[in-house]
């Protein structure tokens, strides 16, 4: 079992720009809190954000900070490149609330062996954990001391991100007109709110985000959520024969009406799901909190149904108006778009291709700021920015990961100021 040292990654940091420019930024404590209403929701960020702005306008562009914290810089393109496509670049500040953000400890592991990895707490990463470690043998992998997340999703993105904003300004990398966004509270589900895609002012976009290594993502779930409202009666125990209803009752049938097979827990790959995560309530009230997800709009339909017929059972036996459910749209599968508007999917495959970075193409089991982006008519993917486990105190980054996405990243620029012809076959 290996163990991360603190002195091998000051040694690393020395000779390794992208990686000193993702230590810097995990300083920050962006921790999301999606208990608080305020814009964006944690101090830290807006701190991330401060620092960001400085760093940007050191290199003498005029970034933004919209009044939600979100940055946004416009890079005007290289010489002879104005007319290509106009891209737009995405990371987040925030990190998952799931974990502490705050006073990250990292330290290097070097040359992964393949048996594992003991935190300085004890916490121990394996491959029954983490499978996919066992694609980084022989490889260096930035680790926490078990006690915080580590933050590569998303400021491994945001180090991509920075380390090719100075190609762009200097010039040493080709490209079109390019808009570099910061967002806030991605992990809460707000961040997209507060983009306006007429400020973005793109062809196309792609978030730079999570994931392992080759990972391109193209679709995502059609997702839904419901709050299930059911209404008792009470009345004292000792004369409640025949009279008493119970909320809580109410809710454990209708628990168990939800089909056992799909669920997160039981289903994988294409199969969608119910999935409830929330429950309050007494006798007189209580509320049950719901996401349906399924990656087909038709199936996605079916559930809603499913769900109201479950009400409607619940109200058979418990009397009209027991039960109702509320409904919220949450996102819709971004693939859909893709399919429909397929320029920007075509210039990333192609990008790995010119950086040699092998190609997973993949459905995410969750959303994406693309996913929203893509919906609202921005056609946005997302490319991995290589942390592994993310949202917990087991999230690492090998080293040679994050080195891929950027060069993914950078010769997606490049391709789109090239432009369709030489960069991919196909048209949109
Ligand atoms: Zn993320």
């Amino acid at each position: 079992m290996q163990q991360g040292s603190k002195e091998a990654l000051e040694a690393k940091l020395q000779e390794d720009e992208l990686l000193k420019l993702f230590i810097d930024l995990i300083a920050f404590d962006t921790r999301a809190d999606f208990t608080s209403q305020d814009k964006p929701s944690s101090i830290g960020q807006l701190r991330l954000g401060a620092y960001l702005l400085n760093r940007l306008a050191d290199l003498k562009l005029k970034p933004v900070q919209t009044k939600e914290g979100v940055i946004i810089t416009k890079i005007a393109a290289s010489s002879g490149y104005e007319n290509a496509e106009k891209l737009c670049l995405l990371a987040h500040l925030d990190t998952a609330p799931d974990a502490s953000g705050a006073d990250i400890k990292a330290s290097l592991v070097t040359n992964y062996q393949g048996k594992g990895i003991e935190l300085k707490n004890g916490a121990i990463i394996d491959h029954a954990l983490s499978p996919e470690l066992a694609n980084h043998i022989g490889e260096d992998i930035v680790v926490t001391d078990g006690t915080t997340l580590l933050g590569g999703d998303d400021k491994a993105g945001i180090a991509v991100l920075m380390h090719l904003v100075q190609g762009l300004v200097d010039d040493s990398i080709v490209h079109g007109p390019v808009t570099i966004v910061f967002s806030v509270d991605e992990e809460i589900g707000r961040s997209t709110k507060y983009l306006d895609l007429e400020v973005l002012d793109s062809d196309f976009a792609v978030t730079i985000d999570g994931c392992e290594r080759g990972e391109l993502d193209v679709a995502t779930f059609n997702a839904e959520g419901a709050k299930i409202i059911f209404k008792g009666k009470v009345v004292h125990t000792a004369i409640a024969y025949g009279k008493l209803k119970n909320a809580l009752k109410m809710m454990a049938d209708f628990i168990k009406l939800l089909p056992e097979n799909e669920a997160p827990e039981t289903t994988k790959d294409d199969q969608g799901f119910y999935h409830v995560h929330d429950a309050m309530g007494n006798v007189e009230h209580a509320e049950l909190m719901m996401i349906l997800r399924d990656f087909e709009q038709e199936g996605l339909a079916q559930r809603h149904h499913k769900v109201e017929d479950m009400v409607d059972a619940i109200n058979l036996k418990y009397g009209a108006n027991s039960c109702e459910a509320i409904f919220v749209k949450q996102y819709e599968n971004m693939g859909l778009v893709l399919k429909e508007r397929p320029t920007i999917v075509n210039y990333c495959r192609a990008a790995f291709a010119r950086a040699g970075v092998a190609l997973i193409e993949k459905k995410v089991r969750g959303g994406t700021d693309g996913s929203n982006l893509s919906c609202r008519g921005l056609p946005c993917p997302n490319i991995f920015a290589g942390p592994l486990n993310c949202h917990g105190i087991y999230e690492c980054l090998p080293v040679p990961s994050l080195h891929a996405s950027y060069q993914v990243t950078k010769a997606l620029v490049e391709l789109v100021a090239l432009g369709p012809k030489v960069s991919t076959k196909n048209d949109d």
